[in-house]
């Protein structure tokens, strides 16, 4: 470690463990911590307080090299006020974790949802470096977008842009729990794909992958057995494809993006799937505004939200603009 070198303190908040991580001004994660979250609620506090003193204690660092905390979770949020206002998973509601952290460390705080720190990670050290424009979508339990326009990151009027697993694209699909029908988290996230399978297995010819465990089957078991072959599962993250390449044509259409790129559990297995988003995306597409827009799995892995979280701790933004196109 350089003595001139400045770090920040990235944290990834999930509903039972939190990440923490110190990262380089390269976007390397020096070192990390993995904490439980249980009980949120009251003991929050001191869990993140916990977190982030074992992993100062751990690599022995001085404070004034350290720049901020970038905070990425799952939460509902409000980040000019740096709060999380809900997690159900956390027990937390109008948290003030930026000044509870600020107060104890004396450094800035800044607060994301995990899809837009995840998109700043990507951008700055990942597969979007270098571009003006790029989305990111989370493919997990669920399906999310961070959306990077000009060089700044898309926000919306109160932290919510980028909801991208409810765009619809069937008026007359199922009843979403956000109140829509059809939307796209219904066709194509891990939640999905499993459910979907379930159903078609209850009612077609008997599998012989998936034997007596159809009602505990996963999105995993699904991909597992459409690497062996299994044309069933083939075609169904084929189709799983298709409509994530619909809901892609309308942001590239709407962003006019040089970049999507896709990650999430569910793109663990994205040679899988990617094949079918590219081809839709190509056939479908206005021709002059697909064709060059690079669509490609994530490559910071588990690491995207901490190293995100910390991103514009780093970046100068006349530097970023002045990038050539
Ligand atoms: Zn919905």
């Amino acid at each position: 470690m350089k003595a001139t070198e400045e770090f920040a303190i990235g944290l990834d908040i999930g509903g039972t463990k939190v990440l923490a991580a110190l990262v380089s001004e390269n976007g390397e994660v020096v070192s990390e911590i993995q904490c439980d979250t249980k009980g949120g609620g009251e003991n929050f506090s001191h869990q993140m307080i916990f977190a982030i003193e074992s992993l100062l204690e751990k690599e022995n660092i001085e404070m004034n090299s350290i720049k901020g905390i970038g905070i990425a979770t799952a939460g509902v949020i409000n980040s000019k006020k740096k709060e999380i206002l809900f997690a159900s998973n956390l027990n937390l509601g109008n948290f003030p974790v930026g000044k509870v952290l600020e107060r104890k460390f004396g450094l800035p705080v800044q607060l994301y949802n995990d899809a837009n720190a995840a998109a700043v990670g990507e951008w700055l050290w990942g597969n979007g470096k270098g571009k003006h424009n790029l989305i990111y979508i989370t493919v997990s339990t669920g399906i999310g977008a961070g959306i990077i326009s000009n060089d700044s990151l898309l926000t919306g009027s109160h932290d919510s842009a980028g909801e991208f697993g409810h765009i619809s694209i069937n008026l007359n699909g199922p009843l979403c729990p956000c109140g829509n029908k059809g939307c796209l988290e219904n066709y194509a996230s891990g939640t999905a794909i499993a459910a979907i399978a379930r159903e078609r297995l209850e009612t077609g010819e008997v599998n012989p992958y998936f034997s007596a465990t159809i009602d505990k089957l996963t999105a995993v078991d699904i991909c597992t057995a459409a690497k062996m072959g299994d044309s069933f599962s083939i075609g169904l993250l084929e189709e799983v494809g298709e409509y994530l390449g619909l809901g892609i044509i309308n942001l590239i259409h709407l962003f006019n993006t040089e970049a999507v790129i896709l990650g999430g559990g569910v793109m663990n297995e994205s040679e899988l799937i990617l094949p079918s988003i590219r081809s839709t995306v190509h056939k479908h597409g206005i021709q002059s505004m697909v064709e060059q827009v690079k669509i490609e799995k994530a490559s910071l892995g588990r690491y995207a939200c901490v190293v995100g979280a910390t991103g514009l701790f780093f970046c100068k933004v006349d530097e970023l603009a002045a990038l050539p196109n």
